[in-house]
């Protein structure tokens, strides 16, 4: 049994361990590297850009060739991931090639020359440049695919990177980072690992021309207000607590398995997972028996053992936060359909939870519990569940399941959020734009629109010819 959360990071001078969340041991270290660190390797990226910026022929090729080494670095990379981040080594695999498909998407994308058309006798052209430096600081979840999501475009579109991953997940990143390098020009792309305040410094460093952040809302706060000290463009992707509304005419059984592991892969640390399920009240018994069906025979074991379905959780904070919730719901009236508890064994596992008969405002429903553990709340007309759905002050994504596609579709228009699914929920496609509103979010990362996030217009007039 898992005892008293550890402090985070413990550090033994220059170096900080990092743990193993299937036992939740320390196995490695990872450079504690100083926020004073920072201005030479900011005036690093800054030189290498000046390079970078030149030739976008020659930067696809080094993306591609990029891709191709990350990909052949798989059997490396992806045990790693698993190691410290928890998830079964399939996920782990599948991240690695995500991270290699975004850089082939991004490489065949090229910053662009418009003309400005308005009738006046003048020759005017927007020429589409790159900001500078980029901070990338990314959390703990998805750490090499959430990184690639923001260096991919920001390299491809010619600036320069320095990355910071979650210090819960520094070691697959510094992988990466050296798997990178063999394919990119020096300084293109640092990879920095540390404590805070490396992250809070790195974000209001005045080289720095965007900060790029994903990670929780209260720290996208502070980011927002480091960045605000230079001026630099901040492009934030943040909680979500995503709601999954099921009509009447939804056909669970059919539905079931989609539902289950739009909230639980990952063990529930997705940004955009389903976090509250609203069911129709005729059918209520029967979706959180399905789900808790589900929920009882899902295989937890270490991420790293053959079979593995569902890891731990990632680390002490976010196992305490989830183990507080549940208790929280359980205080409150709510039942455990399955799970409710931490399993009985070393490492950060907690049962994956089905909570029925929930109230409205215990914080597992109105906050982000980020863990296997989901509140399904029951409704009578679809217009109280679209209110309780929007009554919250994130707005990443929602979901609406039915048999009747349109009107299916006719619910899901009226959810206040950036992205919107019909019968599944948490399906991104590289060419999208992604973008949370209200509190989920500031700016689009994703396709053409995350591309042009690392450009600015540079504006050239000249007289037409005679
Ligand atoms: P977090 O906000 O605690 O940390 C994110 C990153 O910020 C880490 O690298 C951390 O070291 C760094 N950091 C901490 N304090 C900082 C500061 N003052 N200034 C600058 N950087 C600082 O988030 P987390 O717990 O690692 O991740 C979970 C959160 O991320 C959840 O809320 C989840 O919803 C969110 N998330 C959002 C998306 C999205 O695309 N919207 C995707 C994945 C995760």
């Amino acid at each position: 049994m898992t005892t008293e959360p550890r402090r985070p990071h413990e550090g033994h001078g220059d170096t900080f361990a990092v743990l193993d969340p299937a036992t939740g041991e320390p196995f490695d270290d990872a450079p504690d590297q100083q926020p004073e660190e920072l201005d030479a390797i900011v005036e690093r990226a800054h030189t290498a850009w000046r390079g970078w910026r030149v030739d976008p022929d020659a930067r696809a090729a080094a993306l591609l060739a990029a891709a191709d080494a990350v990909e052949a670095a798989g059997p490396d990379l992806a045990p790693l991931l698993t190691r410290e981040q928890g998830k079964p080594l399939p996920e782990s695999y599948a991240e690695v090639a995500r991270t290699a498909a975004r850089l082939r998407y991004f490489a065949a994308l090229r910053p662009g020359t418009q003309p400005i058309t308005d009738g006046r006798p003048v020759r005017s052209e927007v020429r589409w440049r790159p900001l500078g430096p980029v901070a990338a600081i990314v959390p703990w979840n998805f750490p090499l695919q959430l990184a690639s999501a923001k260096f991919a475009p920001a390299l491809a579109a010619g600036n320069t990177v320095v990355l910071k991953p979650s210090p819960f997940t520094p070691l697959a990143t510094r992988m990466l980072g050296s798997v990178l390098a063999t394919a990119l020009p020096e300084d293109v792309l640092t990879v920095v690992t540390g404590r805070e305040p490396l992250g809070e410094r790195l974000a209001s460093h005045p080289g720095i021309r965007h900060v790029t952040f994903t990670g929780s809302i209260p720290t996208g706060r502070a980011v927002a207000r480091g960045a605000a000290s230079s001026l630099a463009r901040v492009t934030l992707e943040l909680g979500g607590n995503d709601a999954a509304i099921l009509l009447d005419d939804v056909d669970v059984e059919q539905i079931a398995d989609r539902l289950f592991w739009a909230a639980f892969r990952n063990c529930g640390q997705i940004c955009m997972a389903v976090k509250r399920v609203y069911a129709p009240a005729r059918l209520y018994s029967e979706v959180v028996d399905a789900l808790a069906q589900r929920a009882k025979s899902t295989v937890v074991r270490p991420g790293l053992e053959a079979g593995s379905q569902l890891g731990p959780i990632n680390n002490a904070l976010q196992f305490a936060r989830v183990e507080h919730y549940a208790a929280r719901a359980l205080a409150d009236g709510a039942r455990a359909a399955a799970g409710g508890h931490r399993l009985d064994r070393p490492g950060y596992f907690f049962a994956p939870t089905i909570l029925a008969d929930v109230p409205s405002e215990s914080p597992v429903v109105t906050q982000e519990q980020f863990g296997p553990v989901l509140p399904v709340l029951a409704y009578r007309r679809v217009e109280d569940a679209v209110e309780a759905a929007n009554d919250t002050g994130f707005g990443l994504g929602g979901s609406v399941w039915g048999t009747d596609l349109d009107r299916a579709e006719a619910v899901a228009e009226q959810l206040e959020c950036g992205t919107v699914w019909i019968n599944h929920h948490g399906e991104l496609s590289l060419a999208q734009p992604f973008a949370g509103i209200k509190e989920s979010g500031v700016g689009v990362a994703g396709g053409p629109w995350g591309f042009s996030g690392n450009l600015r217009p540079f504006v050239v007039h000249r007289p037409q010819e005679a």
